[in-house]
């Protein structure tokens, strides 16, 4: 795989784009300005990578649109050495971006295809968050506390086990909605363990499946 000059253009464009659209933390853009997202394509759509799009990553699921991910990233407002839990693998691109912005990241997939070939290639390209196959609905009990929490799949509900395993002072992110449309929601939790809710405008994502953890 190769990231030539071009694509390296396409990426500065891509960084405009996504200041004009309003994200305006430097260290969530110099993330995403470094990272090859067309790495994380399959060879079909790589040519649109730098596109402000989701694209499909195989068994059914996508790869966020930029917007979306520097959106999340920076409402996460991530310090270095934070240890961050992210549910939805996917691709391995928002943990990428997560690791590069200093922060020691698990993250947990449900599709074991998905989870598999992410776990091969993430460190192919030598990025090395903790993966985990499982129902990240759950969280990742063993782990916590977490400073910061981001779901990157639509959720009915906000899972009161990801509640839980989210340290004081800490902060979640997270789409919330039934349909298919999502509100953006972030949860502070402050160190009386008091909870304060903030929503974000509405976004799409693929649905998180609860008790599913799928072999197929
Ligand atoms: N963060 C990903 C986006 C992936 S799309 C990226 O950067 O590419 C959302 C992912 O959440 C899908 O891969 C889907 O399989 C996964 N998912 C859905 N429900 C889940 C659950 N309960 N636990 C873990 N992963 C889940």
């Amino acid at each position: 795989m190769i990231d030539s000059y071009k694509h390296k253009g396409l990426r500065k464009q891509l960084i405009e784009t996504l200041k004009s659209k309003g994200i305006s933390d430097e260290n969530v853009l110099r993330a995403i300005e470094k990272i090859p997202r067309h790495f994380f394509l399959d060879s079909t759509f790589q040519n649109h990578a730098y596109e402000d799009k989701a694209f499909p990553i195989g068994s059914g699921q996508t790869i966020s649109q930029p917007y979306t991910v520097a959106f999340q990233s920076e409402l996460l407002q991530i310090k270095k050495r934070d240890k961050v839990l992210e549910v939805g693998t996917g691709s391995g691109y928002q943990a990428c971006v997560l690791l590069e912005l200093g922060a020691i990241v698990y993250t947990i997939e449900r599709q074991r295809n998905l989870f598999m070939k992410t776990k091969n290639f993430l460190p192919s390209i030598a990025y090395q968050p903790k993966m985990f196959f499982g129902d990240g609905y759950k969280g990742l009990p063993a782990f916590a506390p977490f400073d910061k929490i981001i779901v990157t799949a639509g959720a009915p509900d906000i899972p009161d086990m990801l509640l839980e395993q989210l340290k004081p002072g800490g902060i979640m992110v997270i789409p919330v909605g039934a349909s298919d449309v999502q509100h953006m929601i972030s949860i502070t939790k402050n160190l009386q363990g008091e909870i304060i809710r903030r929503e974000h405008g509405t976004f799409r994502f693929v649905p998180l499946l609860e008790n599913k953890a799928d072999d197929k």
